[in-house]
C-alpha cells in the first residue's frame, strides 16, 4: 500500500513514513494511491464481532506491511478494552430508522479517541524500530488536545506539546489536559485566540532548523492514520443495522472535514453507504461551498459547538482531489489560487461529483439548543452540541427529502464536556463519568506565554536541555 500527495510534489510513500510526517513535504495531504476494498461478505461478517478485530481488519487495509494484522489485533484489544462501553461504539435507537452513534466513550470522552488512541501505539511501535524520538506539537480548541495528551503521555520516544487558547476552552477540557502527570507532557495556555495558537505551530514548522532539531511532528486530522482509523465505525454501524444490499446514510458534525472524509473512504472501500451529510454550525464555509460553489472563509464565530468553530476544512483537499479526477497538477493549482486569493470557485462538474455523496446543512445557536431541549423531552437522554447539530440536520436533511432510509447521526462528545450548553438548553447540568469524577480535585500543571513564536520555542527548547540534564 503506497500514498501519494494531492499536490504530485512529493514520492510515494508507505503507511509508516505517511504516519509519521502527517503533512506531505510539498504542502499536500496523502492519500491512498488506490482505495483498498473490502467485500460485501467480508462486511456484512463484522455483524456482532468485537469492535478491536473489525479495527484490525480495516487498518490492516491501510498499513500494508508496515504493521501484522496480528499486531494489529493486539494493540485494537488493549485500545478499545479500555473504552467505558462493552460495544466501543453503541448505537442508541432514536426512531423508526433513526439511530445515534455514541463515540464518546474513551479516555477523553470525545470521538477522537478512537484514532487518536491507536496513533499512540502506531507511533510508539515505529519509533521503537527506528530508534528515534520526536517533539508532537498540537493546537487545540479543546478535544484534540485531551486526546492526544491521554494517547502518547506514556510513549518514551514522545514529547508532547500543546498550546490551547488561554479562557477559551470550557474548564472540563483544559483539566483534561492540564491534570495529567506526565514528564513528557507540556500544556502552555496562550494569551489569545485558536487561530494564534495554530499560527505558532505553522510558523514553528516553518522554521526549519527548529523543526529538525527536536523533530517536530505533527497529529492533527490531515494525518491519515486518524482518517483510517475512524472509517472503522461506520462499518461496525452498517454491519449492525443494515439488512443485505441495503444502504445507510450518515450525518456527521463537522469542522476540519476529517470525520466524514473517514465515511467517505469507507464508502470507497465498498461499504453500503448512501449519502454522507455535512453538518456544520455557524461556520458554515462547506454548506456555502456545496450549495453555491464558493469557497470562501469568513470570519471564525465562537458557537456552543467549539470544536467545529474553523473556517478553513484541510481534509476537503483530499476530496478535491477524487472530484477532479486524481490530478494533481490541477489540485495544486487550485489550492495556489487558493493561498492567493483567499477564496476558490467549484465548478458545476465539482459541485454534481460531490452532491453524489454528500448533502450539507448549517444549524444556528438557536436550533442548537432547541434540538439538546427537543431530545432531551424526547428521549430523556443528554446530547452535547456538537451532536444536537447532527442530529438536527439528520431530521431537517430527512424532511427536505434530501435523506431516506436508515439514519445514523454520529454522536462526537459526552454531554459533560459542554455543561453550560447543556443546562442552557435543558435546566439539567451533565454529570462526569465515574473515571472523571475527581477531575476538579487534581492539580494543574501549565506553562503560560504571550502568542509569541520565539516564547514557545523557548519554553521547548529549554524542557529539552533540562531532560538531557
Ligand atoms: C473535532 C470534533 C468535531 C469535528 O470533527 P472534524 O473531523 O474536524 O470534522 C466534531 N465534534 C467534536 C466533539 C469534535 O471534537
Amino acid at each position: 500500500m503506497k500514498y501519494r500527495s494531492t499536490r504530485g510534489g512529493a514520492p510515494a510513500a508507505g503507511f509508516e513514513d505517511v504516519l509519521l510526517a502527517g503533512l506531505a513535504p510539498d504542502g499536500g495531504l496523502y492519500v491512498p494511491e488506490s482505495w483498498p476494498r473490502i467485500s460485501a461478505e467480508e462486511a456484512a461478517g463484522f455483524r456482532g464481532r468485537p469492535y478491536g478485530e473489525i479495527a484490525a481488519a480495516v487498518m490492516g487495509r491501510f498499513t500494508g506491511g508496515a504493521f501484522t494484522e496480528a499486531r494489529l489485533s493486539e494493540i485494537a484489544r488493549e485500545v478499545y478494552g479500555a473504552f467505558e462501553h462493552d460495544d466501543v461504539a453503541p448505537l442508541v435507537r432514536v426512531g423508526e430508522e433513526d439511530w445515534i452513534l455514541e463515540l464518546f466513550h474513551g479516555p477523553t470522552l470525545a470521538f477522537k479517541d478512537f484514532a487518536m488512541q491507536l496513533l499512540g501505539w502506531l507511533f510508539d511501535d515505529a519509533l521503537s524500530r527506528r530508534g528515534e524520538r520526536l517533539t508532537i506539537i498540537a493546537a487545540t480548541s479543546g478535544d484534540t488536545g485531551a486526546a492526544a495528551i491521554e494517547a502518547l503521555k506514556r510513549c518514551r520516544q514522545i514529547d508532547i506539546v500543546v498550546l490551547h487558547p488561554e479562557g477559551r476552552v470550557t474548564d472540563v477540557q483544559r483539566r483534561m489536559m492540564t491534570t495529567v502527570d506526565a514528564p513528557n507532557v507540556c500544556n502552555i495556555a496562550i494569551e489569545g485566540s485558536f487561530d494564534d495558537c495554530q499560527a505558532i505551530v505553522k510558523a514553528l514548522f516553518a522554521d526549519r532548523p527548529f523543526a529538525e532539531k527536536v523533530r517536530l511532528s505533527g497529529v492533527n486530522s490531515i494525518n491519515w492514520a486518524r482518517l483510517a482509523a475512524q472509517t472503522v465505525y461506520y462499518f461496525t454501524s452498517v454491519a449492525a443495522i443494515a439488512a443485505q444490499g441495503e444502504k445507510v446514510s450518515f450525518v456527521v458534525p463537522t469542522g476540519n472535514f476529517g470525520d466524514v472524509y473517514a465515511g467517505y473512504a469507507a464508502k470507497k472501500m465498498g461499504l453500503n453507504i448512501d449519502r454522507l451529510g455535512v453538518a456544520v454550525n455557524a461556520n458554515d464555509i462547506l454548506h456555502r461551498a456545496m450549495s453555491t460553489g464558493a469557497y470562501a472563509p469568513a470570519a471564525v464565530a465562537p458557537t456552543f459547538s467549539p470544536s467545529m468553530d474553523i473556517q478553513v476544512a484541510s481534509n476537503f483537499e483530499r476530496l478535491l482531489f477524487d472530484v477532479m479526477n486524481r490530478d494533481a497538477a490541477a489540485v495544486r493549482g487550485k489550492m495556489t489560487a487558493f493561498a492567493r486569493d483567499g477564496e476558490m470557485g467549484l465548478s458545476e462538474t465539482e459541485r454534481a461529483r460531490i452532491a453524489e455523496d454528500f448533502v450539507s446543512c448549517s444549524v444556528n445557536e438557536a436550533e442548537t439548543l432547541a434540538e439538546i431541549k427537543r431530545h432531551n423531552e424526547e428521549t430523556g437522554a443528554l446530547i452535547d452540541p456538537h451532536t444536537a447539530v447532527a442530529r438536527h440536520a439528520a431530521r431537517h436533511l430527512r424532511q427536505a427529502g434530501a435523506l431516506d432510509g436508515k439514519i445514523v447521526t454520529l454522536s462526537t462528545a459526552h454531554p459533560a464536556k459542554f455543561p453550560d450548553a447543556v443546562s442552557r438548553a435543558t435546566g439539567v447540568k451533565p454529570d462526569l463519568p465515574p473515571a472523571h469524577e475527581n477531575l476538579f480535585d487534581l492539580p494543574e500543571a501549565m506553562a503560560r506565554a504571550s502568542a509569541d513564536k520565539e516564547a514557545v520555542k523557548r519554553i521547548i527548547l529549554d524542557r529539552a536541555a533540562g531532560a538531557k540534564r
